[in-house]
């Protein structure tokens, strides 16, 4: 009964997503530790200097946008635009319209029917083998999440003891035609951390216990219910898709592109997060 999430993307482009959502940011906001370690969670947070002059809200998403840092060598595809705003809205749509049939599909309770408040968003380099790893990335452990992921790598990572949900920075991909389209992996990323996200925040942990592995199988459970039967990729894969070395392959479609040996794999520590409030999107 799921179906894919991707849509054609409203081309009436109204500036939806650039509406100013005056907000006071710094109750989201850690002072840094001042120096030696160990980092504290709240390293992880963004700092006033790497936030967005005016978070940017996203309705269906119930989230605001806080921090958003581009890659200079996938520029058009990771840098904030409506479209891109808006394949995050979208998915959010989507991913939230069927949450409560996956729910129940699992058997699973829910102690609320809607999320208490939501986490706030930073989009961050992922690719360990570009920035991903560079200072204040998505996995810059020594110095940003040490204290909430000291594993690598990751392509999304939400912390529910900081209501803050870190993702990658390419909502879009280049097509061969070189036309901005839904990157299809970081759909599936964001879908995995909704799962995360809403399984917490509808207390549904709260209602059976909680337990790591159940909702990491979850998290993967809801992205094939959302109709995307592929796996996470490595970050030698996304270059791959991103530089147009094989087609990019929309989801659910059987091509070789999407088969294992298609791509030459750079191996990638998959660390386990080892912390209780980190749910992660792992890379391979
Ligand atoms: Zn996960």
């Amino acid at each position: 009964m799921s179906r894919f999430p991707f849509r054609a993307l409203i081309t009436s482009r109204v500036p939806r997503f650039l509406a100013i959502v005056p907000l006071a940011l710094t109750a989201f906001v850690a002072t840094p530790s001042s120096g030696g370690p160990p980092l504290s969670r709240f390293d992880a947070l963004p700092q006033p200097s790497e936030q967005l002059e005016q978070p940017v809200w996203l309705p269906h998403c119930a989230m605001k946008v806080v921090e958003w840092r581009s890659t200079s060598a996938l520029r058009a595809e990771s840098a904030p635009s409506e479209q891109a705003y808006a394949l995050l809205d979208d998915t959010c749509r989507d991913a939230y319209g069927q949450f409560a049939s996956f729910l129940r599909s699992k058997k699973l309770p829910h102690l609320r029917d809607r999320p208490t408040s939501l986490p706030a968003v930073s989009l961050l380099p992922g690719n360990v083998l570009l920035d991903g790893k560079a200072l204040r990335a998505l996995n810059d452990l020594p110095s940003r999440f040490e204290a909430v992921a000291p594993g690598c790598c990751y392509w999304g990572l939400y912390v529910d003891s900081l209501n803050h949900l870190f993702l990658r920075n390419d909502p879009l991909i280049k097509d061969p035609d070189g036309t901005l389209a839904p990157n299809p992996r970081f759909v599936r990323t964001l879908t995995h951390e909704i799962s995360h996200v809403l399984s917490a925040r509808l207390g549904v942990w709260d209602a059976v216990g909680y337990d790591r592995q159940r909702d990491e199988d979850l998290a993967e459970d809801f992205v094939s219910y959302m109709g995307m039967h592929f796996p996470a990729e490595s970050s030698a894969e996304d270059l791959d898709f991103h530089r147009g070395r094989v087609p990019y392959a929309p989801p659910g479609t059987d091509t070789p592109a999407l088969a294992p040996a298609a791509v030459a794999k750079v191996p990638v520590a998959a660390g386990q997060a080892n912390t209780p409030n980190a749910n992660t999107s792992p890379q391979r």
